[in-house]
């Protein structure tokens, strides 16, 4: 019960899943508990969500990404595209490299989440199986 949503199917999926702030392995438990507490689990299957110590790190490079590469091409297209002076466009872009990385800080870290519980399912379906590491299959 609770996990019959199972894993996302296919890279959509998961981005889809990520965008939702749901768990990655059932799409049912919240992600987060306030505006920026995080679950330590899922409240529907169980699914551990910090995945390691300092799992999340990662989502930083989503944010960061994002951030600068929608600075850095806004940027360049207003600037030497549209001649909007550094006056006009520096206070705007600095307000948006300030602003956007909070707002975007869950998506950030759903999307690393469900994107690493696509291209890495082992954890996930280890911990949906029962087993763990060392399964008595891998003995000779
Ligand atoms: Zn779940």
């Amino acid at each position: 019960m609770g996990t019959e949503g199972g894993p996302a199917s296919g890279y959509f999926g998961a981005v889809r899943r990520g965008w939702s702030l749901r768990c990655p392995r059932c799409g049912q438990g919240k992600l987060f508990r306030g505006l920026l507490r995080m679950e330590p689990r899922c409240g529907a299957c169980g699914f551990q969500f910090e995945r390691g110590p300092g799992y999340f790190l990662g989502s930083t490079y989503i944010n960061y990404g994002l951030t600068a590469g929608f600075t850095t091409v806004t940027y360049v297209v207003s600037h030497f595209g549209f001649g909007v002076s550094n006056r006009v466009l520096v206070p705007i872009l600095f307000t948006f490299c300030a602003i956007f990385p909070l707002v975007f800080f869950r998506y950030a870290r759903s999307l690393w989440l469900s994107l690493d519980c696509y291209f890495d399912r082992t954890g996930a379906e280890e911990e949906l199986s029962g087993e763990t590491r060392g399964s008595p299959e891998a003995k000779d």
